[in-house]
């Protein structure tokens, strides 16, 4: 007997956007799929492990763009002061959390004291349980800007060269920088510009060269245009965006993460969840403006990849199903959705090549549902079962 499985019956919904095809099969060897097809055209003479999946839906594990493992979604993640042994613990259970809901793969946006990257190290080696994940070790702010108490304060284009040159020294894979203001931070508004255009390209220079991504966090109009000039891969959250930067990022292929669930928690939640005041006035005031540049810059082609903000108030890692669907109460169609939360993920982190669809060669993380997410998303989120490179973990 070898050591493939086939997995039949099905109707796949394979991430590319395609129709989706009705029994379908898939053939998986070790942690790949060598095949994949429809029913009536397999061809196999092999002795195959057979699995029977008649009736159900198959479609690629959801990939999170934004993720804080680090950060525990209470209504004050900062007021926390944890020692590094408990953050570590929580993030391990917050790893299985995400998995066991249909995340196969994500991309962390900001840890603490590199804990996110010794977590990434011991998923990959199989020590500990959860997605495989790219990590930012810590986010690249100014003094006193974004993030200050977890990132990397650095001023003027030298010295953020330098905090990304020691991000991708602890082994980053990925560079993050503040554009602008935010919620989480008190006495910083979402509006305000933060790094330079020219403290970013400094930043972002020293990613591509070793071919890594960047990422902005960025809200107001004029750091998204501050960051995408200075030749940001993904504007995280965009809450303001005007014509001018829609269609500069339509011309530069611009990724788009609108984490459209952190704003709505935190506004679900407000003051009576214990989440601090200010946090709640600004998620509140932004929230329509929000909306909309997302519905303008889908409209308009921005191209947009799925991501939750996992660890703000209230925003429990494993959230991907919700902001799946808030992308579809904001404007996208459920097929758009499915595959900015599968492929266009995989494309905006630069994994595409492996993972994000369900094709020949790819890694085999995949969902199985018991009806089909295109009819009824709520059925992400009570997930038949999940395989992740191969193997079902739930
Ligand atoms: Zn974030």
């Amino acid at each position: 007997m070898s050591n493939k499985t086939l997995y039949k019956g099905f109707t796949l919904i394979d991430g590319t956007g395609e129709t989706p095809i009705e029994n379908a099969y898939l053939i998986v060897e070790d942690k790949k799929i060598v095949k994949v097809g429809k029913a009536s055209e397999l061809e196999s003479n092999e002795e195959l492990k057979v699995v029977d999946l008649s009736g159900k839906v198959v479609m690629p594990g959801l990939i999170n763009s934004h993720v804080h493992i680090n950060l525990e979604p209470v209504g004050d993640p900062f007021g926390v002061n944890k020692s590094d042994a408990a953050i570590t613990l929580k993030s391990t259970e917050s790893l299985k959390k995400h998995l066991y809901s249909g995340t196969t793969f994500f991309r962390d946006l900001g840890g603490i004291n590199y804990i996110d990257l010794d977590l990434r190290d011991a998923v990959a080696a199989g020590t500990i349980e959860g997605p495989e994940f790219l990590a930012a070790g810590k986010c690249v702010c100014m003094t006193g800007g974004h993030g200050w108490t977890i990132g990397r304060e650095a001023d003027g284009p030298d010295e953020v060269r330098k905090a990304a040159r020691e991000q991708l020294r602890a082994g980053a894979d990925v560079i993050k920088v503040m554009a602008t203001g935010g919620v989480m931070t008190k006495g910083v508004e979402p509006g305000s510009p933060q790094l330079s255009e020219e403290e970013m390209r400094a930043a972002i220079e020293e990613a591509h060269k070793v071919g890594s991504k960047t990422a902005t966090h960025a809200q107001g109009t004029r750091g998204i245009k501050n960051a995408v000039r200075a030749g940001i891969d993904s504007v995280e959250h965009a809450i303001f965006l005007d014509d001018e930067v829609i269609e500069m990022m339509v011309e530069r292929g611009t990724y788009t993460v609108p984490t459209l669930a952190a704003v709505d928690f935190i506004v679900k939640n407000g003051i009576e969840g214990g989440i601090p005041d200010y946090v709640v006035r600004k998620a509140e005031s932004v929230q329509e403006a929000h909306r909309n540049s997302i519905k303008k810059a889908y409209e308009a082609g921005v191209k947009i990849a799925m991501g939750t903000d996992s660890g703000t108030p209230f925003n429990l890692h494993g959230s991907a199903p919700h902001e799946v669907k808030l992308l579809v109460e904001c404007c996208m169609t459920p097929m758009d959705a499915l595959v900015a939360a599968t492929k266009g993920s995989a494309d905006c982190l630069g994994i595409l090549d492996n993972y994000g669809t369900l094709e020949e060669g790819k890694f085999a993380d995949f969902l199985v549902l018991d009806e089909n997410p295109l009819d009824n998303l709520d059925t992400l989120f009570d997930i038949n079962s999940v395989y992740k490179l191969g193997r079902k973990v739930r």
